[in-house]
């Protein structure tokens, strides 16, 4: 376990990143993925400054949470099912996996019977990939006209998931395209959509390249998941 040596290494990576693609380092922030690591190695990072933690499964998450610090934030990155949205709203602070109308609906109406609102952004499958969740890219741009009904979430951007590829390279282009959905959606719909969720341990240089503003990094940080 020697988060902080992985964790300075990658911050070094990220600003490195940053430089050759002039943007700043401060848009780009690594979201280190927590599933399956037990709290100690949570805890490990948080004495590294990490305040927030990204986590796939409700389940899991709702176990863990009350063993860590209570002034960590987590989101939620994995598929979230209809039935476990109510608990969601209330452990965790954005969702960056709404894969369908309905579970933005789903999400609006938790928040609103619980009185928060959530920040959410919207998993979009730009492979087609049929293993993949996430809407098609053609119907983004419905899910945003809907959710302007949706007073309790609020879509910061977009979210995606490529195909795995050793090759970081093999990648760049679903990360191109969803900047390019998300440049061409915000003039038709007005929303910002400032927030690009994209690249993991393998990819995530290329992805800041392309435009990313969360760096989800689970292994590069943690070591292996048992
Ligand atoms: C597990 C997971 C990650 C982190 O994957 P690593 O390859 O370990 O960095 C990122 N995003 C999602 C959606 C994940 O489920």
């Amino acid at each position: 376990m020697q988060f902080a040596e992985h964790y300075e290494e990658v911050c070094c990576r990220v600003a490195a990143a940053c430089a050759r693609s002039t943007r700043t380092p401060g848009d780009v922030r690594i979201l280190p993925v927590s599933k399956k690591q037990v709290p100690e190695a949570i805890a490990a990072a948080a004495d590294c400054g990490v305040e927030v933690f990204g986590e796939s499964r409700v389940q899991e998450a709702l176990q863990k949470i009350p063993l860590c610090s209570s002034r960590l934030e987590w989101h939620m990155i994995g598929h979230l099912q209809s039935n476990k949205v109510r608990p969601a709203v209330e452990i965790f602070r954005m969702i960056h996996s709404v894969d369908s109308l309905k579970l933005l609906q789903a999400i609006n109406q938790a928040c609103d019977d619980s009185g928060r609102s959530m920040p959410v952004l919207l998993q979009v499958n730009v492979s087609g990939e049929r293993s993949k969740s996430g809407l098609a890219p053609e119907e983004v741009a419905q899910v945003l006209e809907a959710a302007s009904e949706l007073q309790r979430t609020e879509i910061m951007g977009l979210m995606t998931l490529p195909p795995f590829d050793e090759d970081p390279e093999t990648t760049r282009p679903y990360f191109a395209a969803l900047r390019e959905m998300r440049d061409a959606l915000r003039v038709s719909s007005g929303y910002p959509l400032e927030q690009l969720s994209m690249g993991m341990s393998h990819d995530f240089e290329v992805a800041i390249e392309e435009g990313a503003t969360w760096i989800r990094l689970g292994t590069i940080l943690f070591g292996k998941r048992k």
